[in-house]
This record gives structure tokens, sequence and C-alpha cells, in this order.
């Protein structure tokens, strides 16, 4: 016997109508390029969207066509993901950050008929416009008074135009939920970048997940700024997830500095956030160097690399702001795991469940984890035992676009992560399988010993790194930016680790740098770190 409930396909449009229909007036709040601050409705983004989908028609775009995005966190970018994706085309988020050959690439290879850009960008697209093969029409995100008097670019369009020329008089199609609706690319470390296409389907079920209150715990009372770029993995699913309760989004432009993110912040009244740990550096420094408080800010989401431990403290010791940390991959839309407390230890004293919480947190429903060995046998679930993190579910890539191998292993997918997993299901990562520390057969968590390196009063941040070993074929070499206006010995720095970590993990040697490579979604550059530091002598050696 069949259940006998509607078919209603998952659309992402159904999101957006839904958000004007019943938070009509709750506010978009964006920081332009152009430097202003721009306000509007849910009702109006709704709007908006429908024309730009009808100008996206009118551009000749048919179903599947893909839609480049070069642009911050704004408003019309939330309008481009739900006017393209609605009208059953393929948003393509693209990372400003990369290197412009790697953009090319891109491009390319997603074969973008349209490429939408902020004014920021419009030098870049210059440059890059006659290697992108695709492009038939670029679109500067901005209005009439604000286009160039001069461009290189032949017909370039302006969007405000282009969505005022339109009526509205559009309705949202319903189609297969398991169509295309976005395409992200990995960063591509090692080799080209690799395309990961999410459905309308799996984009719902993501967005349902993680509004869960045991993942990101949104709802309408919530104020949401987006610190991580809506091109690094769709914002983590908050244009999504925030339409989907009805929060109030507070989109921060190109203006990701400690002043005015904390400026926005307090003027907007932020109740929650998220971003990858870098991206908090910059806010605790200047909000320490100012003796500032946060009035409203409540929680945030910190995750795209390991969060160290003393930076939840900080957090939430001085600032009274909870730090959820989150786990995930581009491949896994990407939410995996957020660290959240059962029931059993709302008892447990303040240090235990700190414990608990610097992991990297349990699993939301309708995702699934284990961790194997290198023969693929199935590892135990004891906080102990290290082995390779595999995953399935519903937003999971089983295919990367354009390649016809599968990169799954017996139908889950291998993140490269190695962790392990506590009796409670908590995950925690050890390390990523290409920067663990290989020292005499035995492994060393580069991120345990980063860890202990932020937790001293000096260091601004930290990096460890393999160095070759004559005996240990590895040894970890600790790389620190100092605070500010301060100095500490590589000495005292290694005694810190006394009494913290094993002797035989200790790091051999410190360098001092004025900076640490960062890449394209803010995370530590081992792989240029490496390089770096290729032809260091360690003093054990
Ligand atoms: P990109 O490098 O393109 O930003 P992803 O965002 O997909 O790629 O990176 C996913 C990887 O980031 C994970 O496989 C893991 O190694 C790392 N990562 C993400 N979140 C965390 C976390 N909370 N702790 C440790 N590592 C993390």
């Amino acid at each position: 016997m069949m259940g006998q409930m509607m078919q209603m396909p998952l659309m992402i449009s159904s999101l957006l109508v839904h958000a004007a229909r019943h938070n009509g007036d709750v506010e978009i709040v964006s920081k332009r390029v152009e430097g202003d601050l721009h306000r509007y409705t849910y009702r109006d983004a709704e709007l908006r969207a429908r024309k730009l989908a009808q100008a996206l028609a009118k551009l000749g775009c048919e179903p599947g066509d893909r839609v480049g995005t070069l642009a911050w966190n704004g408003y019309r970018h939330l309008e481009i993901y739900y006017g393209a994706s609605g009208s059953g085309l393929v948003c393509h988020t693209i990372n400003p950050r990369l290197f412009p050959e790697q953009i090319t690439w891109i491009v390319n290879d997603a074969e973008d008929q349209v490429l939408c850009f902020d004014l920021t960008f419009l030098p870049l697209v210059e440059k890059l416009a006659p290697h992108l093969h695709s492009v038939k029409h670029y679109v500067l995100m901005t209005d009439r008074a604000h286009m160039p008097a001069q461009t290189a670019l032949a017909d370039l369009k302006c969007y405000d135009d282009l969505v005022e020329a339109e009526n509205g008089d559009y309705a949202w199609p319903e189609f297969d939920e398991n169509t295309a609706s976005s395409i992200c690319y990995t960063s591509g470390t090692t080799g080209h970048p690799k395309g990961a296409v999410y459905s309308h389907r799996s984009t719902l079920l993501h967005a349902y997940a993680s509004a869960l209150p045991d993942a990101m715990d949104c709802s309408a009372k919530d104020v949401i700024l987006p610190v991580v770029p809506m091109f690094h993995v769709n914002a983590w699913g908050l244009p999504y997830s925030g339409a989907l309760v009805g929060a109030k989004l507070v989109m921060p432009g190109p203006h990701l500095d400690g002043k005015s993110l904390y400026e926005l912040f307090e003027s907007e009244k932020v109740t929650f956030s998220a971003g990858v740990p870098t991206v908090w550096l910059g806010l605790l420094t200047y909000v320490k160097q100012n003796k500032l408080k946060f009035s409203t800010f409540k929680r945030t989401v910190i995750g795209g690399s390991a969060c160290p431990p003393a930076m939840i403290r900080t957090l939430e010791d001085d600032y009274q702001v909870s730090v959820i940390h989150a786990w995930g991959m581009t491949e896994m839309s990407p939410l995996g795991t957020l660290s959240k407390l059962k029931a059993k230890h709302v008892e447990l004293p303040r240090d235990a469940q700190q414990h608990i919480l610097e992991k990297q947190g349990k699993v939301i429903y309708g995702m699934d984890m284990q961790i194997t060995d290198d023969d693929g046998r199935v590892l135990p679930w004891d906080g102990k035992t290290s082995g390779n993190l595999v995953v399935r579910g519903p937003w999971v890539i089983r295919q990367y676009f354009k390649r016809d191998d599968s990169p799954l292993h017996d139908g889950w997918f291998p993140t490269g992560d190695v962790a392990t997993i506590d009796p409670d299901g908590y995950m925690q990562i050890t390390d990523r399988s290409k920067d663990v520390i290989k020292s005499g057969g035995e492994w060393i968590s580069s991120i345990d010993l980063e860890n202990i390196a932020m937790a001293h009063p000096a260091v601004h941040e930290a990096a460890v790194i393999a160095c070759r070993h004559p005996k240990w074929d590895e040894r970890p070499l600790l790389v620190v930016v100092p605070k500010p206006g301060q100095q500490v010995a590589r000495d005292e720095l290694l005694a810190f680790y006394d009494g913290k970590i094993a002797k035989w993990q200790v790091p051999d040697d410190v360098v001092f740098v004025e900076e640490i490579p960062h890449t394209a979604t803010g995370k530590i550059q081992k792989l240029k770190l490496r390089e770096q530091f290729a032809q260091h002598v360690l003093p054990t050696c």
C-alpha cells in the first residue's frame, strides 16, 4: 500500500515564497559595495527574484544553464540565489579570492552563460573576459548611477536595469526536486578544483536539518549575520535556512574588518553569526583593543577549520557568546556535525562541558558517519581510536561535476579527514590526512599542537607543519604570529607544552613570522608553509 500524501517537490523558490508570505515585513539589510546600507524585506526580495527570473529568461537562459556570481554577501546576490535556482537555472557562486587562472578554469568548466559580479570585481572580470569561453552576458550588480562610463566589456549589463524592466508577473515553476540548483567548486589545493552540484532536494533537506535546535538553532527571533561568504559553500546554507525560519538577515558586503563587523552587529542587533576562525581573530582583536562588549550577539557557528579552544573560551567567558563548533565540507553542502550538549551533560562541571563542546560534534539527522582503517574496516567509537572519516547522506555528493569516476567507497564518501568518535557520537577531527605529522610510525595531530599554542597569551595565530627529520621521518615545526606589540621566546613557547601533551609530541622548533598564508576560504595554507620551510633544519637533526 502506498502513502496518500500530496506529492510536492522540494523547491528552493518555496523558501522565499514562504518567507515573503509569512514573514514578509522581516528585513534584509545589506552593506553595499557602493558604500551605503540598503534595507528591504523578504516581500521585496521575492518580487525582485521573480523579476530577475524573467530577466534571465529574456537573456536566453534555459533550464540547467549556469549563472555565475563573483559577489559579496548582499541582497542582489540573494536574489540571484533564488531567481536563478528558482527558475530552473543553476547558481554558480565563484570565490573571487582564488587565483585568476583558477577562476577562469572554473567558469569554463562550469560553462557559465551569464556572469554577475559586484563593482569590486569589474577590473578582474575585464581582465579575465577574453579567456571565458562560455559567458554570453556580463551583468554588473549595481544601479544605473554606478555603471562605469567606459569598460573593456562589450555590452555590459546593469543588474538593476534588468530587474526593474520586468513586471514580476511570473509563477515559480515546479519541477523534479532532484534538478541541479547550484554548484560550488572545492578550492583544489592539489589538482584542478572539482564541482559539487547540489539539488533543490538536497538544499532543502540541508536547510531543515541545519536550522534544528541541536544544529544552528535558527528561529524567527534571530538576526543572522553570515560572515561566511555566500561564495563559500553557499554561506553554509544560511540564505536558505534564514528564509526557512524567517530570520532577519544582515549582509556585511565587502566590509569584513573587525570595526565594520562590530558596528553592524551592534546597529542591526545581530543575535547569531557564522564564520571561519580567522574572521573571529580579527573581530576579537578589535573588540579587545577597544574594550567593547556585544549587546545582542549571543551565539556563533565556527567551522571550516578547527576552532582553537582558547577562542571558544574567550568568546564565552569574556563576551558571553556561545560557540557552536561545526564541521563540514563543500561536498557535504556543507554541514555534517555540530557540537551541542545532551541532557546528560547539563549537570557536568563547566570544564567537562567545555571539553565536549571543543569537539567537532554530533551528526545532524540525515548525515551518517563512520571511521575506518586503511583497509576499510569499521573502527570503534571509543573516543581514542582514530581513523579515516567517511560520510553518507542526502546532502553528500555521489559524484563530481563532469567526472565519471565515483569518489565513493562502498557507498561512503571519504572526507580525507582523520577523526575519533566517542561512545556518545561526538566526532573530533585529529587532522586532515595530508597534514598529520608522521613521526617514527606514530601520528601527531597538528590541530592539537596548534590549539595549545593558541592558548598562549602572546600568540595571535599558530600553525604546525611536518618538517623532514633524518631519524623520525617527520617532526612538528611550530610557526607563530605573535600578538601585536608582544614578544615571546622560542623556549618559553616549547615549555608551554609541558604537561599538556606527551613529550615526544612537543614541536622540535619554533619559527616566528609576520603572517601565516591563508587559502581563499580563510584556512591556513599548510602546503605553502611546508614549501616555505622545506629547507628548515631542526635543532634535533
Ligand atoms: P575549502 O578548502 O574549499 O574551503 P571545504 O570547506 O570543503 O573546502 O573544506 C573542508 C575541510 O575543512 C574538511 O574536510 C576539514 O578538513 C576542514 N574542516 C572544516 N571544518 C572543520 C573543523 N571544525 N575542524 C577541523 N577541520 C575542519
